[in-house]
Protein backbone atom coordinates (compact mmCIF):
# COMPACT_ATOMS: atom_id res chain seq x y z
CA UNK A 1 0.00 0.00 0.00
CA UNK A 2 1.12 3.47 -1.11
CA UNK A 3 0.91 6.74 0.68
CA UNK A 4 -1.36 9.55 -0.59
CA UNK A 5 0.27 11.61 -3.91
CA UNK A 6 1.08 14.85 -3.36
CA UNK A 7 1.17 15.56 -6.59
CA UNK A 8 -2.44 14.48 -7.39
CA UNK A 9 -4.93 15.30 -10.46
CA UNK A 10 -8.00 14.37 -9.34
CA UNK A 11 -9.62 12.94 -5.73
CA UNK A 12 -12.36 11.01 -5.99
CA UNK A 13 -15.51 10.11 -4.23
CA UNK A 14 -17.82 7.51 -5.12
CA UNK A 15 -20.87 6.76 -3.19
CA UNK A 16 -19.57 6.64 -0.10
CA UNK A 17 -21.63 6.47 3.00
CA UNK A 18 -21.69 6.02 6.38
CA UNK A 19 -24.06 5.06 9.20
CA UNK A 20 -24.02 5.17 12.84
CA UNK A 21 -26.02 1.68 14.17
CA UNK A 22 -29.02 2.52 12.07
CA UNK A 23 -29.17 6.21 11.17
CA UNK A 24 -26.90 7.07 7.87
CA UNK A 25 -24.99 10.12 8.31
CA UNK A 26 -23.99 10.42 4.88
CA UNK A 27 -25.77 8.36 1.87
CA UNK A 28 -24.31 7.89 -1.61
CA UNK A 29 -21.67 10.94 -1.69
CA UNK A 30 -20.39 11.03 -5.29
CA UNK A 31 -17.39 14.18 -5.66
CA UNK A 32 -14.23 14.89 -8.15
CA UNK A 33 -12.15 17.15 -6.73
CA UNK A 34 -9.59 18.53 -8.78
CA UNK A 35 -5.88 19.78 -7.90
CA UNK A 36 -6.14 23.17 -6.65
CA UNK A 37 -10.07 23.23 -6.29
CA UNK A 38 -11.41 25.28 -2.96
CA UNK A 39 -14.46 22.70 -2.28
CA UNK A 40 -17.15 23.95 0.43
CA UNK A 41 -19.23 21.39 2.07
CA UNK A 42 -22.37 23.22 3.46
CA UNK A 43 -25.30 22.35 5.31
CA UNK A 44 -27.51 22.61 8.03
CA UNK A 45 -26.66 21.18 11.18
CA UNK A 46 -26.45 17.16 11.23
CA UNK A 47 -26.75 16.87 7.58
CA UNK A 48 -23.50 14.80 7.58
CA UNK A 49 -20.60 17.77 6.70
CA UNK A 50 -18.27 16.65 9.52
CA UNK A 51 -18.99 12.39 8.66
CA UNK A 52 -18.13 13.59 4.92
CA UNK A 53 -14.35 15.63 6.26
CA UNK A 54 -13.57 12.74 8.41
CA UNK A 55 -14.25 10.22 5.86
CA UNK A 56 -12.09 12.19 3.67
CA UNK A 57 -9.39 12.64 6.38
CA UNK A 58 -9.36 9.01 7.51
CA UNK A 59 -10.45 9.74 11.10
CA UNK A 60 -14.16 7.71 10.59
CA UNK A 61 -14.09 4.75 8.42
CA UNK A 62 -16.35 4.28 5.32
CA UNK A 63 -19.61 2.27 5.65
CA UNK A 64 -19.36 2.34 1.95
CA UNK A 65 -18.21 3.56 -0.77
CA UNK A 66 -14.69 4.64 -1.88
CA UNK A 67 -12.12 7.45 -2.19
CA UNK A 68 -9.53 7.84 -4.70
CA UNK A 69 -6.53 10.15 -5.50
CA UNK A 70 -5.81 9.53 -9.35
CA UNK A 71 -5.86 5.83 -9.57
CA UNK A 72 -4.73 4.98 -6.15
CA UNK A 73 -7.45 4.17 -3.51
CA UNK A 74 -6.78 5.77 -0.16
CA UNK A 75 -9.81 5.16 2.25
CA UNK A 76 -8.06 2.04 3.10
CA UNK A 77 -4.59 3.95 4.33
CA UNK A 78 -4.82 5.44 7.90
CA UNK A 79 -5.28 9.43 8.50
CA UNK A 80 -1.41 10.05 8.64
CA UNK A 81 -0.50 8.26 5.64
CA UNK A 82 -3.16 10.01 3.45
CA UNK A 83 -0.89 13.34 4.04
CA UNK A 84 -4.01 16.03 4.44
CA UNK A 85 -3.71 19.07 6.56
CA UNK A 86 -6.44 19.27 8.80
CA UNK A 87 -7.83 22.60 10.43
CA UNK A 88 -10.53 22.13 12.99
CA UNK A 89 -12.49 25.25 15.29
CA UNK A 90 -10.88 24.78 18.27
CA UNK A 91 -6.91 25.00 17.15
CA UNK A 92 -6.02 21.70 19.00
CA UNK A 93 -2.36 24.11 19.41
CA UNK A 94 0.27 23.52 21.50
CA UNK A 95 -0.01 25.43 24.51
CA UNK A 96 3.37 24.82 25.74
CA UNK A 97 5.24 25.33 23.05
CA UNK A 98 5.52 28.87 21.20
CA UNK A 99 4.45 29.79 17.31
CA UNK A 100 7.29 28.96 15.97
CA UNK A 101 7.77 25.44 17.64
CA UNK A 102 3.75 25.22 16.97
CA UNK A 103 4.60 25.38 12.83
CA UNK A 104 7.56 23.42 13.00
CA UNK A 105 6.37 20.03 14.99
CA UNK A 106 5.29 18.37 12.20
CA UNK A 107 8.32 18.79 10.12
CA UNK A 108 10.65 18.28 13.46
CA UNK A 109 8.20 14.65 13.48
CA UNK A 110 9.51 14.14 9.70
CA UNK A 111 13.25 14.35 10.95
CA UNK A 112 13.58 17.01 8.01
CA UNK A 113 17.15 18.90 8.39
CA UNK A 114 17.50 21.61 10.45
CA UNK A 115 17.79 24.77 7.88
CA UNK A 116 14.81 23.35 5.91
CA UNK A 117 12.53 22.99 8.84
CA UNK A 118 13.65 26.62 9.84
CA UNK A 119 12.91 27.87 6.33
CA UNK A 120 10.14 26.38 6.09
CA UNK A 121 8.63 27.45 9.30
CA UNK A 122 9.45 30.86 8.68
CA UNK A 123 7.84 31.19 5.17
CA UNK A 124 4.46 29.43 6.32
CA UNK A 125 4.99 32.24 9.81
CA UNK A 126 5.23 35.29 7.09
CA UNK A 127 2.41 33.95 4.80
CA UNK A 128 -0.05 34.04 7.63
CA UNK A 129 1.73 37.44 8.96
CA UNK A 130 2.78 36.27 12.36
CA UNK A 131 6.29 37.10 12.13
CA UNK A 132 5.92 39.47 15.33
CA UNK A 133 4.58 36.84 17.54
CA UNK A 134 6.30 34.03 16.49
CA UNK A 135 8.17 33.97 20.18
CA UNK A 136 4.67 33.74 21.68
CA UNK A 137 2.73 30.99 23.43
CA UNK A 138 -0.62 30.10 22.23
CA UNK A 139 -2.83 31.85 25.36
CA UNK A 140 -0.45 34.90 24.54
CA UNK A 141 -2.36 35.08 21.29
CA UNK A 142 -6.07 36.30 19.89
CA UNK A 143 -8.23 33.66 18.63
CA UNK A 144 -7.74 35.02 15.05
CA UNK A 145 -3.78 34.47 15.22
CA UNK A 146 -4.59 31.40 16.91
CA UNK A 147 -6.32 29.69 13.97
CA UNK A 148 -3.78 31.68 12.05
CA UNK A 149 -0.77 29.31 13.55
CA UNK A 150 -3.25 26.52 13.31
CA UNK A 151 -3.14 27.43 9.55
CA UNK A 152 0.51 27.82 8.86
CA UNK A 153 0.72 24.39 10.88
CA UNK A 154 -1.15 22.41 8.16
CA UNK A 155 0.50 24.07 5.26
CA UNK A 156 3.98 23.78 6.21
CA UNK A 157 3.83 20.39 5.59
CA UNK A 158 2.76 21.28 1.85
CA UNK A 159 -0.53 18.87 2.09
CA UNK A 160 -2.34 17.46 -0.75
CA UNK A 161 -5.57 18.24 1.10
CA UNK A 162 -6.10 20.54 3.34
CA UNK A 163 -9.27 19.54 5.17
CA UNK A 164 -11.12 22.95 7.41
CA UNK A 165 -13.72 22.09 9.69
CA UNK A 166 -15.74 25.49 10.62
CA UNK A 167 -12.67 26.78 11.25
CA UNK A 168 -13.70 30.38 11.76
CA UNK A 169 -16.62 29.47 14.05
CA UNK A 170 -15.35 30.47 17.45
CA UNK A 171 -14.41 34.03 16.09
CA UNK A 172 -16.22 37.21 16.37
CA UNK A 173 -18.07 38.81 13.34
CA UNK A 174 -15.10 41.08 12.56
CA UNK A 175 -12.06 38.84 12.85
CA UNK A 176 -14.53 36.25 10.62
CA UNK A 177 -14.37 38.33 7.94
CA UNK A 178 -10.69 39.19 8.13
CA UNK A 179 -9.41 35.58 8.30
CA UNK A 180 -12.00 34.62 5.47
CA UNK A 181 -10.14 37.01 3.43
CA UNK A 182 -6.60 35.96 5.01
CA UNK A 183 -8.04 32.02 3.55
CA UNK A 184 -8.92 33.32 0.69
CA UNK A 185 -5.40 35.02 -0.13
CA UNK A 186 -3.64 31.73 1.37
CA UNK A 187 -5.33 29.41 -1.40
CA UNK A 188 -4.79 32.18 -4.24
CA UNK A 189 -1.59 31.97 -3.34
CA UNK A 190 -0.67 28.80 -2.63
CA UNK A 191 -3.63 26.56 -4.75
CA UNK A 192 -3.81 24.36 -2.13
CA UNK A 193 -6.24 22.00 -3.43
CA UNK A 194 -8.86 23.08 -0.09
CA UNK A 195 -12.48 21.38 1.54
CA UNK A 196 -14.18 23.03 3.64
CA UNK A 197 -16.89 22.58 6.12
CA UNK A 198 -19.35 25.04 6.82
CA UNK A 199 -22.81 26.18 7.70
CA UNK A 200 -22.75 29.56 6.48
CA UNK A 201 -23.67 30.18 3.25
CA UNK A 202 -22.46 33.20 2.98
CA UNK A 203 -19.09 32.14 3.66
CA UNK A 204 -19.15 29.29 1.20
CA UNK A 205 -19.54 31.62 -1.26
CA UNK A 206 -17.41 33.61 -1.22
CA UNK A 207 -14.22 30.99 -0.27
CA UNK A 208 -15.60 28.40 -2.74
CA UNK A 209 -14.69 27.40 -5.91
CA UNK A 210 -17.62 24.97 -6.43
CA UNK A 211 -20.23 24.05 -3.25
CA UNK A 212 -21.56 21.03 -2.07
CA UNK A 213 -25.24 21.03 -0.58
CA UNK A 214 -26.14 18.93 1.94
CA UNK A 215 -29.40 17.79 3.58
CA UNK A 216 -29.96 14.85 5.63
CA UNK A 217 -26.91 13.41 4.52
CA UNK A 218 -27.78 13.40 0.63
CA UNK A 219 -26.34 15.77 -1.81
CA UNK A 220 -28.71 18.00 -2.78
CA UNK A 221 -26.53 20.45 -6.15
CA UNK A 222 -22.99 20.53 -6.56
CA UNK A 223 -21.73 23.90 -8.27
CA UNK A 224 -20.30 27.18 -8.83
CA UNK A 225 -21.71 29.85 -6.61
CA UNK A 226 -23.20 31.11 -9.27
CA UNK A 227 -25.26 28.68 -9.85
CA UNK A 228 -26.24 27.60 -6.46
CA UNK A 229 -27.50 31.47 -5.88
CA UNK A 230 -29.20 32.12 -9.12
CA UNK A 231 -29.94 28.33 -10.09
CA UNK A 232 -31.26 26.25 -6.84
CA UNK A 233 -32.71 23.15 -7.93
CA UNK A 234 -35.47 22.35 -5.01
CA UNK A 235 -36.61 24.63 -2.29
CA UNK A 236 -34.47 22.91 0.35
CA UNK A 237 -31.35 24.67 -1.45
CA UNK A 238 -33.27 27.84 -2.23
CA UNK A 239 -34.25 28.07 1.57
CA UNK A 240 -30.01 27.44 2.27
CA UNK A 241 -29.00 29.93 -0.56
CA UNK A 242 -31.06 32.87 1.24
CA UNK A 243 -34.21 32.47 -0.40
CA UNK A 244 -35.85 33.63 2.85
CA UNK A 245 -39.68 33.60 1.43
CA UNK A 246 -41.01 30.43 0.71
CA UNK A 247 -44.71 30.82 -0.20
CA UNK A 248 -46.57 27.59 -0.14
CA UNK A 249 -49.30 27.99 -2.96
CA UNK A 250 -50.56 25.77 -6.30
CA UNK A 251 -49.81 25.38 -9.91
CA UNK A 252 -52.19 26.93 -12.20
CA UNK A 253 -51.96 26.99 -16.07
CA UNK A 254 -48.71 27.86 -17.72
CA UNK A 255 -48.40 31.43 -18.66
CA UNK A 256 -46.18 33.26 -21.49
CA UNK A 257 -43.53 33.70 -19.66
CA UNK A 258 -43.88 31.23 -16.80
CA UNK A 259 -46.19 29.61 -14.30
CA UNK A 260 -49.65 31.16 -12.75
CA UNK A 261 -49.18 29.89 -8.71
CA UNK A 262 -52.39 31.07 -6.91
CA UNK A 263 -53.63 30.68 -3.33
CA UNK A 264 -53.53 32.58 0.00
CA UNK A 265 -55.43 35.36 -2.13
CA UNK A 266 -51.85 35.44 -4.37
CA UNK A 267 -52.04 35.20 -7.86
CA UNK A 268 -48.65 35.31 -9.51
CA UNK A 269 -46.49 34.79 -12.80
CA UNK A 270 -43.13 32.21 -11.37
CA UNK A 271 -40.69 30.89 -13.09
CA UNK A 272 -41.03 27.18 -13.36
CA UNK A 273 -37.92 24.88 -11.94
CA UNK A 274 -37.71 21.46 -12.70
CA UNK A 275 -41.32 19.97 -13.84
CA UNK A 276 -44.51 21.22 -12.29
CA UNK A 277 -48.56 19.93 -12.93
CA UNK A 278 -50.80 22.34 -13.45
CA UNK A 279 -52.75 21.25 -9.54
CA UNK A 280 -49.71 20.44 -8.34
CA UNK A 281 -48.88 22.13 -4.78
CA UNK A 282 -45.91 24.83 -5.08
CA UNK A 283 -43.45 26.35 -3.16
CA UNK A 284 -42.56 29.63 -4.61
CA UNK A 285 -38.98 31.12 -3.61
CA UNK A 286 -37.70 34.82 -3.64
CA UNK A 287 -34.68 36.50 -1.95
CA UNK A 288 -35.71 39.98 0.23
CA UNK A 289 -33.11 41.74 -2.13
CA UNK A 290 -35.67 40.73 -4.90
CA UNK A 291 -38.39 42.15 -2.97
CA UNK A 292 -39.47 45.60 -5.00
CA UNK A 293 -41.52 48.02 -2.89
CA UNK A 294 -43.95 51.28 -3.90
CA UNK A 295 -45.39 52.86 -1.03
CA UNK A 296 -49.03 53.35 -1.12
CA UNK A 297 -50.67 54.34 -3.81
CA UNK A 298 -48.46 52.14 -6.47
CA UNK A 299 -50.87 50.22 -8.64
CA UNK A 300 -51.48 45.97 -7.88
CA UNK A 301 -50.17 44.68 -11.71
CA UNK A 302 -48.51 41.63 -12.06
CA UNK A 303 -46.86 39.82 -9.51
CA UNK A 304 -47.55 43.17 -7.00
CA UNK A 305 -49.84 42.85 -3.91
CA UNK A 306 -50.45 45.22 -1.05
CA UNK A 307 -48.78 44.18 2.69
CA UNK A 308 -48.15 46.04 5.94
CA UNK A 309 -45.09 46.84 7.50
CA UNK A 310 -44.62 44.83 10.72
CA UNK A 311 -41.15 45.31 11.90
CA UNK A 312 -38.57 47.14 10.57
CA UNK A 313 -34.90 46.47 11.58
CA UNK A 314 -32.37 48.83 10.51
CA UNK A 315 -28.98 47.63 8.51
CA UNK A 316 -26.84 50.90 7.33
CA UNK A 317 -27.81 51.79 4.03
CA UNK A 318 -30.98 49.58 4.09
CA UNK A 319 -33.74 48.37 5.90
CA UNK A 320 -34.73 45.00 6.50
CA UNK A 321 -38.48 44.60 6.75
CA UNK A 322 -40.86 42.22 7.46
CA UNK A 323 -44.29 42.84 6.12
CA UNK A 324 -47.81 40.96 6.61
CA UNK A 325 -49.84 39.91 3.35
CA UNK A 326 -53.62 40.16 3.59
CA UNK A 327 -53.84 36.11 4.24
CA UNK A 328 -51.58 36.68 7.58
CA UNK A 329 -48.40 35.37 5.12
CA UNK A 330 -44.89 37.22 6.14
CA UNK A 331 -42.39 38.60 3.73
CA UNK A 332 -38.95 39.82 4.25
CA UNK A 333 -37.56 42.30 1.88
CA UNK A 334 -34.46 44.84 2.22
CA UNK A 335 -35.45 48.30 0.76
CA UNK A 336 -34.28 51.54 0.98
CA UNK A 337 -37.36 53.44 1.40
CA UNK A 338 -37.26 54.98 4.59
CA UNK A 339 -40.53 52.31 6.26
CA UNK A 340 -42.27 52.16 9.37
CA UNK A 341 -44.09 49.57 11.70
CA UNK A 342 -47.61 49.99 10.28
CA UNK A 343 -47.01 51.82 6.67
CA UNK A 344 -49.14 49.99 3.63
CA UNK A 345 -47.19 49.36 1.29
CA UNK A 346 -47.36 47.30 -2.88
CA UNK A 347 -45.00 44.69 -2.68
CA UNK A 348 -43.73 42.82 -6.23
CA UNK A 349 -41.64 40.43 -7.96
CA UNK A 350 -40.02 40.20 -11.47
CA UNK A 351 -40.74 36.73 -12.89
CA UNK A 352 -37.52 35.51 -13.39
CA UNK A 353 -36.85 36.12 -9.28
CA UNK A 354 -39.86 34.10 -8.20
CA UNK A 355 -38.89 30.78 -8.88
CA UNK A 356 -41.23 27.92 -8.16
CA UNK A 357 -40.51 24.20 -7.16
CA UNK A 358 -42.55 21.31 -6.64
CA UNK A 359 -43.59 21.11 -2.63
CA UNK A 360 -42.20 17.63 -2.86
CA UNK A 361 -39.83 16.71 -5.28
CA UNK A 362 -38.73 12.82 -5.64
CA UNK A 363 -36.26 13.03 -2.96
CA UNK A 364 -33.74 10.49 -2.42
CA UNK A 365 -33.33 11.16 1.13
CA UNK A 366 -36.54 9.50 2.00
CA UNK A 367 -35.74 6.69 0.78
CA UNK A 368 -32.22 6.32 1.68
CA UNK A 369 -32.17 7.29 4.90
CA UNK A 370 -36.04 7.16 6.30
CA UNK A 371 -36.33 10.33 6.95
CA UNK A 372 -39.33 12.23 6.29
CA UNK A 373 -39.06 15.35 3.78
CA UNK A 374 -40.72 18.03 6.01
CA UNK A 375 -44.10 19.27 4.41
P1 LIG B 1 -22.83 20.27 12.52
O1 LIG B 1 -22.85 21.44 11.59
O2 LIG B 1 -23.82 20.41 13.64
O3 LIG B 1 -21.45 19.90 12.99
P2 LIG B 1 -22.79 18.21 10.48
O4 LIG B 1 -23.49 18.58 9.23
O5 LIG B 1 -21.31 18.31 10.49
O6 LIG B 1 -23.41 19.02 11.69
P3 LIG B 1 -22.41 15.46 11.24
O7 LIG B 1 -21.58 15.76 12.46
O8 LIG B 1 -21.71 14.95 10.06
O9 LIG B 1 -23.27 16.74 10.83
O10 LIG B 1 -23.55 14.45 11.67
C1 LIG B 1 -24.45 13.89 10.76
C2 LIG B 1 -25.43 12.99 11.51
O11 LIG B 1 -24.74 11.88 12.05
C3 LIG B 1 -26.10 13.69 12.69
O12 LIG B 1 -27.44 13.30 12.74
C4 LIG B 1 -25.33 13.18 13.90
O13 LIG B 1 -26.17 13.13 15.01
C5 LIG B 1 -24.90 11.80 13.46
N1 LIG B 1 -23.61 11.45 14.06
C6 LIG B 1 -22.42 12.08 13.83
N2 LIG B 1 -21.44 11.48 14.54
C7 LIG B 1 -22.01 10.46 15.23
C8 LIG B 1 -21.51 9.47 16.14
N3 LIG B 1 -20.22 9.40 16.46
N4 LIG B 1 -22.39 8.59 16.63
C9 LIG B 1 -23.71 8.63 16.31
N5 LIG B 1 -24.23 9.54 15.46
C10 LIG B 1 -23.41 10.45 14.92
Amino acid sequence: MTSGDPSFETLRLQQVGRTFGRQAALTGLDLEIRKGEFIALLGPSGCGKSTALNCLAGLLPLTSGSIWQDDVRIDTLPAERRGFGMVFQNYALFPHLSVRRNVAFGLTMRRLPKAEVTRRTEDAIRLVKLEEHAHKLPGQLSGGQQQRVAIARAIVLEPSLVLMDEPLSNLDAKLRLEMRTEIRRLHQSLGLTTVYVTHDQEEALSLADRLVVLRDGTVQQIGTPQDLHTRPVNWHVADFMGYRNLLRLRAGARADDGVVVEGDGLRLVATEVGDISEGADVVVAVRPEDVVVSESGGSAGLNRFPATVDVVEYQGRELAVEARMASGVRLHLLTQHRLAPGDEIVVGAPVERLLAFAAEEPSRSSADTGVQVPA
